[in-house]
């Protein structure tokens, strides 16, 4: 198996983690890797056809059960609670096996790890515990947060002042008899948005251009009033399909809504943009990794000057310092995703707040980590490393487009900064000073 001699934390696991490790990273090369590479080369449209690998590669990972991995087990997650650093083992397998499918497997446990969490017994009846119990991909969830006009805006307004300026929201919220009605529409960059079943939906419901009057809701997309648009043509992470969903009208019932318009709406945002940074950071130490694995094999075959290019000094050095990347990301990484865990307003453990600061910061690492091995790799690949054909080539416009998704590195270190400046002293995230700013 790949990296058994490479990485430090293989010697140290236990039997059980071990086993989660290959069993996944077996899926990855058996399923992800060739999914990913089929639909990379596809044209939008038809990586969403009825067939596309796409499909199939999520019914497998749902078959497997790794959706419900993150679920406390009264919401049908496991009975054992995997530890964080199975979570974690379990992510970084799926980040090294395709970026874009981890992807949408990140983004299809928002609704769900959300309704499980915050939901009503109505919505955890209805709509969860189906969801926990899909075998074959019938339900997928998407995040509906971004708009054309407010990209950078959300994931900065859930930590500065910039909360009072966002304006005027692109999916607005108006209250209706029994629930509210959403009118507007979201980003082009919706992941899974062309196929998901349902979104988690950020929409403004106040009047007065800000964000704090906003509400978080599961909807599901084939109501009346949902349109989507077609899927979206990028440089990379092609193995997800982005577009844009609109809503003409769309009626969400008071069950379907998680957070409602109040104080709580921007901690909620704030927490959970912890869990994905979080989340995220561990799926891009998979990325930074494989960059390493493709250069290093690379390296011992390919002979230039007479030897194999890995005995010149400089290659050496490129691939150490990949590696060193690989190994930090990786343990902070870790550790930043057991705290989020442990710590976030709404775990079974009762959390009393993860710190944006760390999960930011664990974001930001990891995400340039994966990015600049998979520039390095491409450097010590030479024109082979160019060549559609390589693994490389993909693995480095995945990771440029990693440096954007979810939220740009600069805007990640501000929001850092923002929490840093605050609240370095408090070892404890203070609820109250954050909601009084909202
Ligand atoms: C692969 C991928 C997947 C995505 N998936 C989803 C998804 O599932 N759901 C979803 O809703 N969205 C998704 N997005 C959208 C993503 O969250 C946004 O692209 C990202 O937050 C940046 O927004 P923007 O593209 O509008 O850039 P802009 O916000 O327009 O930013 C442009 C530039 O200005 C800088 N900038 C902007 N505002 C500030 C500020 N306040 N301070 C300092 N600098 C600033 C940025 O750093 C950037 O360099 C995805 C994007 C990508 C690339």
């Amino acid at each position: 198996m790949s990296g058994d001699r490479l990485f430090l934390d293989i010697a140290g696991l236990p039997d059980d983690e071990q086993q989660v490790r290959q069993a996944v990273h077996q899926v990855a090369v058996e399923v992800l890797r060739p999914a990913a590479r089929a639909l990379d080369r596809m044209e939008p449209a038809q990586r969403i056809e009825p067939g596309s690998p796409f499909f199939s590669a999520l019914a497998t990972l749902k078959s497997l059960g790794y959706h419900r991995m993150f679920l406390p087990a009264d919401a049908g997650g496991p009975d054992v609670p995997l530890s964080t650093q199975v979570q974690a083992i379990v992510l970084e397998e799926l980040g090294w096996g395709s970026l874009g499918l981890a992807t949408a497997f990140l983004v299809d446990l928002l609704p769900l790890t959300a309704a499980a969490r915050f939901g009503s017994p109505t919505l955890r009846a209805g709509l969860v515990a189906p969801w926990v119990e899909d075998e074959s991909g019938a339900y997928h969830g998407c995040w509906a947060v971004t708009e054309p006009d407010h990209g950078s805006d959300f994931m900065a307004a859930m930590r500065d002042d910039s909360v009072a300026t966002f304006g005027r929201g692109q999916l607005v919220a108006r209250r209706a008899e029994g629930g509210w009605m959403l009118h507007g529409q979201k980003s082009a960059w919706v992941s899974s948005g062309p196929v998901a079943t349902h979104a988690a939906v950020h929409a403004q419901a106040g009047t007065d251009g800000d964000l704090a009057h906003s509400l978080f809701a599961v909807v599901p997309l084939d109501v009346l009033g949902v349109r989507r648009g077609p899927p979206v043509d990028m440089l990379g992470v092609r193995d997800e399909p982005q577009g844009e969903l609109f809503f003409d009208a769309v009626f969400v019932p008071d069950d379907n809504v998680l957070v409602a318009p109040g104080p709580f709406y921007g901690v909620f945002g704030d927490q959970l943009l912890c869990t994905t940074s979080a989340a995220i950071a561990n799926v891009a130490v998979g990325v930074a990794r494989a960059a390493l694995e493709e250069a290093l094999a690379y390296a011992r075959q390919r002979v230039q000057g007479g030897r194999p290019i890995v005995e010149h000094k400089n290659v050496q050095l490129t691939l150490y310092t990949m590696f060193e990347r690989v190994e930090t990301a990786r343990a902070y990484s870790r550790a930043v995703l057991d705290h989020v865990q442990r710590a976030v307003i709404g775990s079974p453990d009762g959390g009393t707040g993860a710190s944006p600061r760390h999960s930011r910061a664990a974001q930001v690492f990891a995400k340039r980590a994966a990015y600049e091995n998979a520039h390095d790799a491409v450097q010590v690949c030479g024109a082979m490393g160019l060549n559609r054909e390589s693994l490389v080539e993909k693995l480095f416009r995945d990771a440029r487009c990693l440096l954007i998704e979810d939220g740009t590195l600069e805007v990640l270190s501000l929001d850092a900064a923002d929490d840093l400046i605050h609240n370095y002293e408090s070892e404890v995230y203070d609820l109250e000073e954050v909601m009084a700013r909202w």
